[in-house]
């Protein structure tokens, strides 16, 4: 089973496409589909081979939109960038260079979109300046002008969907809603209401082509933030600089970046300093200061000044990459909410036509009055069968929720983080490098021979990046020697610390812990920070004491949490039981744990989801604690110094570390919630009210029209509103 990628150039309608999405699952070669409407791609998980799959979904996609076509990946791909193919030829099977196709295709679909919608306005425009003009010359015309008037006006704003409901009427799809609205303003003519068979027609065009805007808006949001890919590298090479594609440069290698250009790959300044402007990657807007060791991310855009890089990730695991798979697999997790609309819609439209066929002729077969005032009822429904405001608009918010958070640094993975990250209401967090800076500072060795145990430890933690361990070594290459020792068959042990060499030359590192499960004699120390003991064979050297800061938008952080109806916050920490409960007191937090081993954090997260009745939000960086993010109703990741594995585990990731951004993702996500809400019930309580209105005779066509078009249009302009 593999997954294979289509585009679908032009889809916009979301009634449809659910159908088409339906249709293709149900291919025998087709395990599942989804459509991801704002990136107008259809996944499907398929043991077929995209030349034996590609007709089929066609076929199906040419039998609900003819005018949509569907491109592979590589089609779409090679339309954009023809060199693409050329230059990297057949063996390009490489992972960075199919998400270059299918970043080149996603955008290219979205420009010819643009332009194709362009010129479609400019023809509705067209059209409904001459259908008006016909409309209002026949107000002064009586009897067949009027009439030839008024059928010219319906024909110009709505023969294309009439051909359409012919051809596919023909194809067997008679619940499609070209039919139906051609059905209901056909027959409108025949209970003589000519002027509102004009008008449902226009309205109904005019809520298309708004949709259709609102769809192309959406997903130019999408290009912008693909617009973060840089498209060269400036390799720094033995004859001279040399521009490549960020894929073809390799960790190590030293790459120079210009003042105005985006930085292509994440590494470290090797010389130079300038302002880079994150914002397309943290959402803020105040540049940043980088010199000679900064560490920089790509995507981050080069104000001023010339920088040498030395590159430390590959381009498919730089920042740059990680976001643009992040947000194009956004959809992929979709909500509960979604899920049910688009089962709803499916039984919505055959339940509406079925009741209005009864309507039309049981009551006049029982003789309940002339068949044209039950035909005139009935065609009510026909008009409001379509689920269309819902369809659209509840992805569309979600969307919409989605793209705002990612706008301030907050990635939220998918509509189902959103609905998960609006009813958190208890927060767990991991202690060092989430509540506190996570870079810390030695401040104090206690041994004899100071040299010997720093250079011991300096050997051990060498090959460790946990936040102790770096400010070991950078300690040892201050204050002792810039090179660094070298230890032999080192063991990294979580929530121990490291043990190294054998026999007598066997070396310990680590908390209090560490010292008892080794049986040895260490000191009791009473200062604040977090003790490193050091021993060698069954000898105890001495320690080191290093400290930790709380960072500074910590309280403020947990303040505006609590604002957002988070009724529990709970620290877990590895650290050692003095640190641990000087942290929570000077936060105020509700509990902590502490001295907990990596897998005793799990443990305790399991313990607080047992009681079941609240949504537990855990955040972490990913040291020792990804695990713990994987358990959690919502994993919230650390993503500047969260490690691969948390982001990847996790739901949200907050790009700048700044834990008041998660604050912020729950009042976007809440609101979002909220606007979702307010489309369904708004959309469903018009519909319902105008159907049992119309079934009684209190409605008429106009406002059968406003519960259609009206209500979309209302549901998609709420669904992008501000959050
Ligand atoms: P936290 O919950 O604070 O992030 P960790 O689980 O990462 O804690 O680590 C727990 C404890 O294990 C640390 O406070 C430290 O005492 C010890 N420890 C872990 N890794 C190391 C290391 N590389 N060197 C020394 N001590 C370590
Ligand atoms: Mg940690």
């Amino acid at each position: 089973m593999g997954k294979i990628s289509v585009i679908c150039q032009g889809l916009t309608c979301a009634d449809c496409s659910a159908k088409i999405e339906r249709e293709v699952a149900k291919l025998p070669m087709v395990e599942s589909a989804i459509w991801h409407m704002m990136q107008s791609r259809l996944d499907m998980v398929t043991d077929a081979s995209e030349e034996e799959l590609l007709p089929a979904v066609k076929e199906v996609v040419a039998k609900y939109e003819p005018d949509v076509t569907v491109l592979s990946m590589q089609e779409a791909a090679a339309h954009s960038h023809p060199h693409v193919a050329h230059t990297h030829g057949d063996g390009c099977e490489g992972h960075g260079c199919s998400c270059h196709a299918a970043h080149n295709s996603a955008l290219q679909a979205q420009q010819q979109e643009e332009t194709e919608e362009k010129a479609a306005q400019k023809k509705l425009f067209l059209r409904f300046v001459v259908g008006i003009a016909l409309f209002l010359l026949s107000l002064t015309q009586t009897d067949t002008l009027k009439a030839v008037l008024l059928v010219g006006a319906y024909l110009i704003f709505g023969y294309d969907v009439l051909l359409r409901a012919v051809r596919n009427c023909f194809k067997g799809q008679v619940f499609d809603e070209n039919f139906l609205m051609s059905l209901s303003t056909i027959g409108a003519f025949f209970i003589d209401q000519w002027t509102e068979a004009v008008f449902v027609m226009l309205f109904y065009q005019l809520g298309e082509a708004f949709q259709d805007h609102a769809v192309a808006r959406s997903r130019k949001s999408i290009r912008a933030l693909m617009d973060i890919r840089p498209d060269t590298a400036h390799l720094v090479t033995e004859d001279g600089v040399r521009s490549v594609s960020p894929e073809e440069v390799a960790v190590g290698d030293v790459i120079m970046v210009k003042a105005g250009e985006k930085i292509p790959l994440d590494g470290t300044v090797l010389e130079g300093n300038a302002l880079l402007d994150t914002a397309a990657l943290t959402g803020e807007s105040l540049p940043v200061a980088v010199q000679e060791g900064s560490e920089v991310l790509s995507g981050s855009l080069n104000q001023d000044g010339v920088l040498r890089i030395r590159v430390e990730k590959t381009f498919a695991a730089s920042a740059v990459m990680q976001i643009l798979e992040m947000v194009e697999h956004a959809a992929e997790k979709k909500s509960e909410t979604e899920r049910f609309i688009t089962r709803f819609a499916r039984v919505y439209t055959p339940a509406v036509v079925v009741a209005a066929v009864l309507l039309a002729f049981v009551p006049t077969l029982l003789g309940m009055g002339p068949f044209t005032q039950w035909l005139n009822r009935a065609l009510i429904f026909l008009v409001v069968s379509c689920p269309c405001a819902l369809v659209l608009s509840v992805p569309l918010s979600y969307f919409a929720g989605i793209g705002a958070a990612s706008a301030k640094g907050i990635l939220i993975k998918g509509g189902n983080g959103i609905d998960r990250l609006a009813q958190v209401d208890t927060v767990v967090l991991d202690k060092t490098g989430t509540l506190t800076e996570g870079t810390f500072r030695v401040i104090k060795v206690s041994a004899q021979d100071q040299t010997e145990m720093l250079t011991l430890a300096a050997a051990g933690e060498a090959v460790s990046t946990h936040p102790i361990a770096k400010a070991i070594v950078r300690y040892y290459q201050q204050n002792i020697a810039q090179t660094l020792p070298k230890a032999e068959d080192v063991h990294e042990i979580g929530g121990y610390g490291i043990v190294y060499g054998t026999g007598e030359d066997r070396v310990l590192l680590g908390n209090a812990r560490l010292m008892e499960k080794e049986g040895i004699a260490y000191d009791m120390v009473q200062e604040n920070g977090t003790v490193v003991h050091v021993a060698k064979g069954s000898r105890y050297l001495g320690y080191l004491l290093v400290a930790d800061q709380i960072r500074a938008e910590s309280a403020q952080a947990l303040q505006e949490l609590r604002k957002r109806g988070v009724k529990q916050i709970v620290m877990l920490t590895g650290d050692r039981e003095e640190t641990a409960a000087e942290v929570a007191n000077t936060l105020g937090l509700d509990a902590y744990h502490a001295q907990l081993l990596p897998q005793g954090k799990v443990a305790a997260m399991e313990k607080i989801l047992e009681k079941g009745d609240q949504t537990v939000a855990f955040v972490g960086d990913g040291i020792n604690d990804a695990p713990v993010l994987a358990t959690a109703d919502v994993g919230v990741a650390m993503g500047a110094i969260g490690t691969d594995a948390a982001i990847e585990a996790a739901d949200v990731v907050l790009m700048q570390d700044d834990l008041r951004k998660l604050a912020e993702g729950i009042r976007i996500s809440v609101k979002t919630k909220r606007i979702v809400h307010q489309n369904i019930v708004f959309a469903l309580g018009v519909k319902a009210a105008v159907l049992l209105l119309g079934a009684v005779g209190l409605a008429n066509l106009w406002l059968a029209v406003f519960a259609d078009v009206g209500v979309a249009v209302l549901a998609v302009l709420n669904a992008m509103r501000k959050k």
